[in-house]
């Protein structure tokens, strides 16, 4: 029997988020400069590479594994990396494999994800609107996303949808997003922007629509009841009583929720970030490529979660963004 990962402060690590690109179809306006410059090559783990990785994680005990990016299905092969995955879900080891995406090209692979075992898929959508959709993405285009979504639905997965609440960009659309996701089945969750890359941070605070204020705005259509699912992460759940619907609040600024976090994230080029807020990382990709055994991997991984930090220090309470990340979501994967 091999110990799991437990760190300092006696919490169990058991989800595990990957990176398996950098690259994306969309300049999310929030998430990525118009003119990203992207990673060589050589930089990033092979889809071999990835999947020792994950599997090592697999047998430290890691029960959840979600693919991010990036756009993860824009990564080539990836379909294969995922049918490899689906091994350790019909051993049993893995609980659930899932995935982050745009939906952009969900209408290609719905089926194969779901024929990999894939059983939900968080997907990104901040606005029903075209030509806010475009603004917002700059490259993306909503009916292709639209399609993939119901390409989704389609092939038997369940799809929650992740909105970044966006001050005077979706406010307008708060009943529209809620109706929308209640009539056509869907699971919504917002997020708080965070002060991620090197954008202007004078940006970020001016669209930094603090959840506290749009709950109070959902509050005075529907009644509102707090439930205690909690899954470990950011996310606070509420049920409109009026839908039956479930709202998820993701509020990594306003909130801490570090206590009960078991996940650590992984970037496509293998640094291991134990926590989202902090700049503490652990090369992975040195002992991944060092030798083919996992044996050092796996004391690489372990000696990075003895040094699991607390929580993080993201705070916009002083009107300025405290604890401002240099690093892209796009790196860490969100
Ligand atoms: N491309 C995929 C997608 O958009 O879902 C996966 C990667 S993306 C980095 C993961 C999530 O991070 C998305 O829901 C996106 O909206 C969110 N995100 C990106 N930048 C953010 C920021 N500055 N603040 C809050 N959420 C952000
Ligand atoms: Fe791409 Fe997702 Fe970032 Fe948008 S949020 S640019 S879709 S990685």
């Amino acid at each position: 029997m091999i110990a799991p990962l437990i760190d300092p402060f006696a919490r169990a690590i058991t989800y595990l988020r990957v990176s398996v690109t950098d690259r994306c179809d969309f300049r999310c306006v929030y998430c990525m400069s118009e003119h990203m410059e992207f990673l060589p090559k050589k930089e990033l783990l092979t889809l071999e590479e990835l999947d020792r990785l994950c599997t090592t994680f697999v047998g430290l005990g890691v029960e959840k594994l979600r693919i991010t990016g990036g756009e993860p299905l824009v990564r080539r092969g990836i379909m294969t990396f995922f049918q490899n995955m689906s091994r350790h879900l019909e051993s049993g080891a893995l609980k659930e494999l899932t995935l982050t995406t745009n939906g952009s090209q969900l209408g290609k692979y719905a089926a194969e994800l779901a024929a990999c075992g894939v059983r939900r898929v968080n997907v990104s959508l901040d606005t029903l609107d075209a030509e806010k959709f475009a603004k917002i993405t700059r490259w993306g285009r909503l009916p292709q996303v639209l399609a993939g979504i119901e390409a989704a639905r389609a092939a038997g997965l369940k799809v929650k949808i992740n909105t970044v609440a966006l001050k005077g960009v979706n406010e307008d659309e708060l009943f529209t997003l809620a109706e929308w996701c209640a009539a056509e089945g869907h699971d919504l969750t917002f997020i708080e922007v965070m002060p991620m890359g090197d954008m202007g941070e004078e940006d970020r605070l001016h669209q930094y629509w603090p959840l506290s204020d749009l709950r109070a705005q959902l509050a005075t259509r529907y009644t509102l009841t707090e439930l205690s699912d909690r899954t470990g992460g950011p996310a606070r759940y509420v049920r409109l009583e009026e839908t039956g619907q479930r709202i998820g609040f993701i509020t990594p600024l306003t909130h801490n929720f570090c206590e009960s976090c078991n996940r650590v994230r992984v970037t496509c080029t293998g640094d291991l970030f134990m926590c989202l807020g902090q700049e503490d990382r652990a090369d992975l990709r040195s002992p991944l490529r060092a030798t083919e055994d996992d044996v050092e991997l796996r004391t690489a991984i372990r000696a990075a979660i003895a040094r699991k930090p607390k929580g993080h220090d993201f705070d916009y309470s002083r009107q300025t963004v405290a604890g401002q990340m240099s690093r892209h979501m796009s790196h860490t994967g969100g």
